[in-house]
C-alpha cells in the first residue's frame, strides 16, 4: 500500500535540468535526493536503484532516453523493482516518446512527462501521464481545469496541435527509429574505419 511517507527522492546525474533543478529546489525544501552515477555508456542499473532504495523513498525519477547521447535507461527493470514499493516511479520521456514504444502499465510507470515541441508539436504544450493511484497536489490555483491540478483556461489550439503531433509522430515512429539506427551505424563504421574503438 502506498503511504507516501518519507522525504527521500532518487534520480540520476544525467537528467535534463527540468528534473535536476527541480530536485535541487526540493533539497532546499528539506527533501533528501540521491543522484545515481551512470556507467561508461551513460546507463544506470536497476541494481543501483535497489541499493539506494530506502523505506522512506517516495519518488524515483529516471529519464527514459537521454537528450545528449540517446542512452535508453532500463525502465522496465526499474519499474518491476519499484512495483511493490511505496515510491512513485516517474520517467522523463520527452526524448523517448516519439521514438520508442512505451507501455506505462507493462513498465509499472506511475508518472510520465512528455513535451510537445520535441515532437514538432506547438511550443508551450506537453502532458503528464499519472496513473490512477497517484495523488497530485495542484500546481496552480484558481480554477478546476485539468482535474484541479493546473488551474487556468485550457489552451485549446495547443491541445489540438499536441494531439495531432502525437498522432503523426506515432505513425512515423518505427520509420524514424530505423533511420536513426542507420545514422548510428554510419557513425560507428566511420569511427571504426578511423581506428577509434567503439562500443
Ligand atoms: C527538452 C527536454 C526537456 C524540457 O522540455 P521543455 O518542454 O523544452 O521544457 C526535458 N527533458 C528532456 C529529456 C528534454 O530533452
Amino acid at each position: 500500500a502506498r503511504k507516501d511517507l518519507g522525504r527521500h527522492i532518487m534520480t540520476t546525474k544525467i537528467e535534463h535540468h527540468a528534473v535536476l533543478h527541480t530536485c535541487e529546489k526540493l533539497e532546499e525544501d528539506g527533501f533528501e535526493v540521491t543522484y545515481l552515477d551512470v556507467d561508461q555508456n551513460g546507463r544506470v542499473s536497476a541494481n543501483q536503484v535497489k541499493e539506494a532504495l530506502r523505506d522512506d523513498t517516495i519518488l524515483v525519477t529516471v529519464m527514459y532516453g537521454n537528450n545528449e547521447v540517446g542512452t535508453v535507461q532500463p525502465i522496465d527493470e526499474i519499474g518491476e523493482l519499484l512495483k511493490e514499493h511505496q515510491a512513485y516511479f516517474h520517467t522523463d520521456a520527452v526524448q523517448a516518446f516519439g521514438l520508442l514504444p512505451i507501455h506505462v502499465k507493462n513498465s509499472h510507470i506511475d508518472l510520465l512527462s512528455v513535451s510537445g515541441h520535441k515532437l514538432n508539436g506547438p511550443k508551450g504544450t506537453g502532458f503528464l501521464y499519472a496513473s490512477k493511484d497517484v495523488k497530485l497536489s495542484p500546481l496552480l490555483f484558481g480554477g478546476e481545469q485539468e482535474r484541479k491540478r493546473r488551474a487556468g483556461t485550457e489552451n485549446v489550439p495547443g491541445i489540438v496541435g499536441l494531439k495531432e503531433a502525437i498522432k503523426l509522430s506515432s505513425e512515423e515512429r518505427d520509420e524514424k527509429n530505423e533511420k536513426y539506427q542507420s545514422f548510428k551505424t554510419i557513425v560507428a563504421d566511420t569511427l571504426e574505419n578511423a581506428g577509434v574503438a567503439f562500443e
